[in-house]
């Protein structure tokens, strides 16, 4: 049996260096993290060792100078007025490709002067998901958020449309939003003088778009994948989901502790054995689950 760590598995850039800026910050004494640093348990529990304090956002409201981390996912413009209010150091990592998202869509919002004839900012996204609170913050909380094809009856059709992605979400399944937004948009066109504008933009991020062929590659190339991933995490739902589609024998696992008997067996009775994660999943915990699995 041989167990293999795929490459192009583990933190994102934006991850990584989040986590940079916690260490290093944590040198200079308390902070805080408002929600959890990354969507992985195992990483939130060892910087929480070293002293990483996570909050919501009740507790934000009642603290005072102190110092809060901002996490990868970027914050809605209400979170930055609080802590000016409280006197809170913000320590802002969120990440540079988030905040580029928030600009558009808040550029956007600003020239349709909100919501002015009835202009609709459409999000693709989960909702309650971090970045995409943050992204609707941009629009005021006006936005619409839709999570799948069977959120499309929300829309109205005869009014302007602008859509954008959170960064985590799949190529494929935005491409299939648009093409239905198009197809509903032609039903009752000839009446119509005016066409509405629809204007989407594909603001998924690459770091994330670009593994889903590679990891597909990995799981293929091995008998049995075991994907590792928090639970609370939307991109190790969609790329576990990638693996699936090409390797049946793909099974979901957050710690060494989801490792049961059944599933070592399973692995000890095939060839290759491949050990994958998402961009939130960190190396160490990869690392960990091959030495059980070998030993
Ligand atoms: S997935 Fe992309 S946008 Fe999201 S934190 Fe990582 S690098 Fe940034």
């Amino acid at each position: 049996m041989k167990v293999t760590i795929d490459e192009y598995s583990g933190f994102c850039f934006g991850v990584t260096s989040a986590i940079e800026i916690a260490e290093r910050e944590l040198q200079k004494g308390t902070l805080y993290c408002l929600g959890d640093i990354v969507h992985n348990g195992q990483e939130v529990d060892r910087l929480d060792k070293l002293g990483l304090v996570t909050i919501d956002y009740d507790d934000l409201r009642t603290l005072h100078k102190v110092r809060v981390l901002l996490r990868a996912h970027g914050e809605p413009p209400s979170t930055y007025r609080i802590a000016q209010q409280n006197n809170i150091e913000i320590i802002d990592a969120s990440c540079p490709v988030v905040l580029k998202l928030q600009k558009r869509i808040r550029d956007t919002y600003e020239m349709l002067h909100g919501n002015a004839h009835g202009a609709q900012i459409v999000i693709f996204g989960q909702k309650g998901h971090a970045e995409v609170i943050g992204l609707e913050g941009q629009t005021n909380n006006t936005a619409i958020v839709v999570e799948s094809l069977n959120d499309l009856d929300k829309l109205d059709y005869t009014k302007p449309i602008y859509l954008f992605s959170q960064t985590t979400k799949s190529v494929e399944e935005f491409r299939a939003i648009v093409k239905a937004i198009e197809a509903n948009r032609q039903i009752g066109e000839e009446a119509r003088d005016i066409e509405p504008t629809f204007e989407y933009h594909d603001t998924i991020c690459r770091n994330v778009a670009n593994r889903v062929k590679r990891l597909q590659d990995f799981a293929q190339s091995n008998d049995i994948v075991i994907f590792v991933g928090g639970k609370k995490s939307s991109n190790a739902k969609v790329l576990y989901n990638h693996c699936l589609e090409v390797n049946s024998s793909t099974v979901f696992v957050s710690s060494v502790d989801d490792l049961t008997d059944e599933i070592i067996a399973q692995c000890h009775s095939v060839d290759r054995v491949g050990i994958c994660g998402a961009t939130s999943t960190p190396k160490w915990l990869m690392e960990q689950i091959k030495l059980r699995i070998e030993s």
